[in-house]
């Protein structure tokens, strides 16, 4: 990663920056990179690969340190994670009752 205030390339597991003595931010921003995918596997494809889309801009936001950019769009990503293993319910039931109702 890189410092902050300086530009300076550095360690992550420092807790200051070598160079100008800048405290090292250590939240944790998840992309949900390997969730969308799954999601977009298993669940549903259209919204999660909306979902991909998302994370990857997080990935983007964080090598660029545009630290409140990844906040926003990891929410949108886990969001569009959410609706999609909805969708996924909802289609998993309408499977089932149209199962149960061809068999009637
Ligand atoms: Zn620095």
């Amino acid at each position: 990663m890189f410092c902050r205030n300086c530009g300076k390339e550095i360690n992550e597991t420092l807790n200051k920056c070598p160079f100008c003595g800048e405290p090292i931010l250590k939240i944790k921003i998840k992309s949900y990179l390997l969730e969308s995918i799954l999601a977009a596997i298993v669940c549903n494809i259209i919204f999660g690969l909306i979902a991909l889309y998302y994370s990857i801009k997080v990935k983007r936001a964080l090598n660029m340190d545009m630290i409140e950019e990844a906040i926003k769009t990891s929410k949108s990503a886990k969001k569009w994670l959410i609706i999609s293993a909805i969708a996924f319910f909802v289609e998993l039931l309408l499977l089932i009752v149209s199962l149960f109702y061809s068999n009637v």
